[in-house]
């Protein structure tokens, strides 16, 4: 099963990959943590696109594309991929539904994680994600056992150079102008479940795990 997460910034998408990554056996294949390693390992690709990141711009489809589609090749033992930050907006999820269906593979659902602009705000203000692996933290409404420290890799927490809140605001407004415009695409397709991402973490996995299999089993009826 191939799930994408759609939600802006701050709307728990990492938080849930992780999760649903554990309970469906999944791979995550998250595109800014992709970016950010190709950037600290110096690569030409993340040399190329570290401006975009600086500015809280996306960086050109054809830069990060390449990138997802090798992170969900490598399938290993598990389920499929769940995808989180890409695509962003209707061009790129046009070019993934074309490369998938090159290899005979396709995009089953995608949750859309719907939280008000301003709690977003609030939440991205509190946000801390690991140096190990970027498992993310909310001082507010998520935090870790020992303050400073991922409670699964021991590794300190650090606040992404993104998160001030010029480029929140930035990133907000692209994921509302443009991002936004996936549910539709999706919706479109029939794979789209609107999950409410303001209640609870588990409530939150348990909206989308349930939606998932109630899709399934509407299109084995169907
Ligand atoms: P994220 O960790 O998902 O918030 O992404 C951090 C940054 O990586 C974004 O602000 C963009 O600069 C870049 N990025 C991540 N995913 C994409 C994408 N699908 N398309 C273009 N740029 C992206």
């Amino acid at each position: 099963m191939n799930l994408i997460l759609i939600g802006a910034q701050g709307s728990g998408k990492g938080t849930q990959a992780q999760r649903l990554v554990a309970l469906l056996h999944l791979r995550s294949c998250a595109s800014g943590e992709l970016l950010r390693k190709a950037i600290a390992q110096g690569t030409p690709l993340g040399r190329a696109a570290q401006p975009y990141l600086d500015r809280g711009d996306l960086v050109p489809d054809d830069l990060i594309i390449g990138l997802v589609l090798d992170c969900m090749e490598h399938r290993g033992d598990v389920q499929g991929s769940v995808l989180d930050g890409f695509p962003r907006n209707v061009a790129q999820a046009r070019a993934l539904d074309e490369r998938l269906m090159e290899r005979r593979q396709k995009i089953d659902a995608a949750a859309y994680l719907d939280v008000p602009r301003e709690m977003l705000l609030d939440r991205l203000s509190g946000r801390y994600v690991c140096r190990a692996a970027e498992h993310v933290w909310n001082v507010k409404t998520n935090p870790p056992r020992v303050p400073g420290i991922c409670d699964y890799d021991g590794s300190s927490l650090y606040q992404r150079p993104d998160d001030t809140p010029e480029k929140i605001n930035r990133r907000l407004d692209i994921f509302f102008n443009e991002t936004i415009h996936l549910t539709d695409y999706y919706g479109l397709q029939g794979k789209l479940l609107r999950i409410d991402g303001t209640g609870a973490i588990d409530d939150v996995t348990h909206a989308i795990v349930s939606g998932l299999s109630e899709e399934r089993v509407n299109r084995a009826v169907g």
